[in-house]
């Protein structure tokens, strides 16, 4: 046996990318989430080849101070949280640190970024080396290229699946992402072609109608219901436009994406009969609630939570849905007994 030593950190953040970077889709995430913590209105994403040659996220947020840039780059920084009391009642979409510093160990990372129109600096990463360092442009924001993913992991390289489905798996997050934030505006274009546009102006029907089209938008009912505990909003769509998969229902907390079946349950049970068989609806719901009472510290992705009262909210979101219903003379009002 060799003697025991601790990894250098390249090294390390190569094996940690493992589990955050799994995809192109995974690295648009991270980018847009790191968009999204810096207050940004506006982001542009553009990928190559399903982003397997190149991945741009531009947004005009804070911007990082440029002598704190390479900072960011190390594992387990971050100005998220500070303490154990942060870690307890996260409010921003990032808190590991890990994002930057595991794709630039994957990938060709080219970061640019600026402070209140000030100059600017640019840095260029390798496999998670710094290979370059130079002064940008005075602008507001970031903007991050990312190219080559996988370059120096071919056995990860290999599982990459075709430029179509790895399109499909980006597409996927930034709509939905889209859907969370009607407040930002997002464009995002494949190979030159626009796919999404959305106006940033607040009204989540507007990006409804840009993610889903003309037909779904016009066609969902507005939904909200408050209590001690929740804020929930959205839009749930009329039982006749249904779909043949969960996928078009989305549910956000606190403004994350969360993939939590319980909630497909409780949303599928308050449709009742309305649905036929195998079909589901199209449902968007943004629910806001004290982060304390949610741990999303469950996986690296934080697709899954764990909430403190999870019974009261899926019971608050079937009780939303089914007055809706009602009140749409969708369903009956009381069960009469026979
Ligand atoms: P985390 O988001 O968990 O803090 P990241 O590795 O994704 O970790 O980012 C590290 C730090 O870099 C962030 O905490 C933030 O301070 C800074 N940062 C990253 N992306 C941006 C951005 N687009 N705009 C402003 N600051 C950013
Ligand atoms: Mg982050």
């Amino acid at each position: 046996m060799n003697a025991i030593v601790t990894l250098e950190e390249t090294l390390s953040n190569k094996i940690a990318a493992g589990e955050v970077v799994e995809r192109p889709a995974s690295v648009v995430k991270e980018l847009v989430e790191n968009a999204l913590d810096a207050g940004s209105t506006r982001i542009d994403i553009e990928l190559e080849e399903g982003g397997l040659s190149r991945i741009h996220v531009l947004d005009n947020g804070t911007g990082i101070a440029p002598d704190q840039v390479e900072q960011a780059f190390l594992r387990h920084a971050t100005s998220k949280i500070q303490n154990e009391d942060d870690l307890h009642q996260i409010k921003t979409l990032g808190f590991r640190g890990e994002a930057l510093p595991s794709i630039s160990s994957v990938s060709k990372l080219t970061v640019e970024t600026a402070q209140n129109n000030a100059a600017g600096i640019q840095l260029r990463y390798q496999g998670g080396r710094l290979i370059a360092r130079t002064k940008a442009k005075a602008r507001q924001g970031t903007s991050i290229v990312v190219e080559e993913l996988f370059f120096n992991t071919p056995a990860r390289l290999k599982y990459m699946k075709t430029v179509n489905t790895e399109l499909g798996n980006a597409t996927d997050i930034i709509n939905r992402t889209a859907l969370a934030r009607p407040d930002v505006s997002f464009r995002f274009v494949h190979n030159g072609k626009q796919l999404l546009f959305t106006n940033g102006k607040g009204n989540r029907q507007d990006v409804l109608y840009a993610v889903y089209g003309k037909q779904v938008a016009e066609n969902m009912l507005a939904v909200s219901r408050d209590s001690q505990d929740f804020e929930i909003s959205g839009f749930i769509a009329k039982p006749d436009i249904n779909r043949a998969s969960r996928h078009y229902i989305s549910v956000f907390i606190n403004g994350r994406y969360i993939k939590h079946f319980p909630f497909m349950k409780a949303i599928e049970k308050a449709y009742q009969t309305l649905l036929p068989i195998h079909r589901y609806p199209i449902v968007v719901i943004a629910i806001e609630m004290n982060p304390m009472l949610v741990d999303v510290n469950v996986h690296p992705s934080k697709w899954d939570v764990r909430l403190s009262k999870e019974e009261e909210l899926l019971h608050e979101i079937s009780e939303m849905i089914r007055t809706r219903l009602q009140k749409e003379t969708l369903i009956p009002e009381t069960k009469e007994k026979d």
